[in-house]
């Protein structure tokens, strides 16, 4: 049976990604680090600080400093909070809902550490989320794709990998869960292709929120 939906946050909760790989592309271009601009969406779901260390060993072959993640993550929040409007994904508030009117208890997994989302949470979906029942960025050591963030969440949630569901739009993020053995529906909010989300092990794909506000009902009878 299950007991506990677990959120990610950008690209499912929030339309927020175009706004996340523009302040980091072009933070990277500042900091003259090898990135696409497609890159960030194949890298969402890691902290800030991977993100900064992967395009340190991609361009450098070695890891960012600790000063250097720092700084680098800064600017690209930043950034972020100027170009980011906080427009709720539409859809979002139709499939809480749902999930809230048959009980079921509601988490937020995200590698974020933005507070101007986080904190943002219980304005966009009163009554949905209590900070108790977050994971966020500033929770994990290892973060997405590894499955600590979601552990973290079940035992949040004080329940079993069988009693979850997943939400999420990125494949690192397909996989952290997938990894945490939790039953995985992807939405792909985002420029990547299909075969990217299943390939990460997404049980159900939508192409968006309302799609899936609107299979809910058939989803939950299915399991
Ligand atoms: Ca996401």
């Amino acid at each position: 049976m299950i007991k506990a939906v677990l959120f990610d946050m950008d690209g499912v909760l929030y339309d927020s990604m175009p706004f996340h790989a523009r302040a980091w592309y072009e933070t990277a271009m500042r900091h003259q680090l090898d990135a696409t601009p497609e890159d960030f969406f194949l890298f969402e779901g890691r902290t800030g600080d991977s993100t900064v260390n992967a395009l340190f060993q991609r361009t450098f072959q070695r890891d960012a400093t600790q000063e250097e993640r720092e700084t680098i993550y800064k600017e690209k929040a930043a950034l972020f909070n100027t170009y980011n409007d906080g427009q709720p994904m539409e859809g979002a508030a139709e499939v809480l809902k749902q999930v809230k009117a048959i009980g079921l208890d509601t988490l937020i997994v995200t590698g974020s550490g933005q507070h101007s989302l986080i904190d943002k949470l219980n304005q966009s979906f009163p009554g949905v989320f209590v900070r108790e029942k977050m994971v966020t960025g500033y929770d994990v050591i290892y973060g997405k794709p590894h499955p600590e963030p979601y552990l973290m969440g079940l035992e949040k949630a004080g329940v079993k990998a069988s009693e979850a569901i997943v939400v999420e739009n990125a494949p690192m993020g397909v996989q952290a869960a997938v990894a945490a053995g939790i039953f995985t529906i992807a939405v792909n909010t985002g420029p990547l292709d299909d075969s990217v989300l299943l390939e990460a092990g997404a049980s159900l794909l939508y192409p968006d929120m309302k799609s899936l506000a609107a299979d809910w009902k058939n989803i939950m009878e299915s399991l």
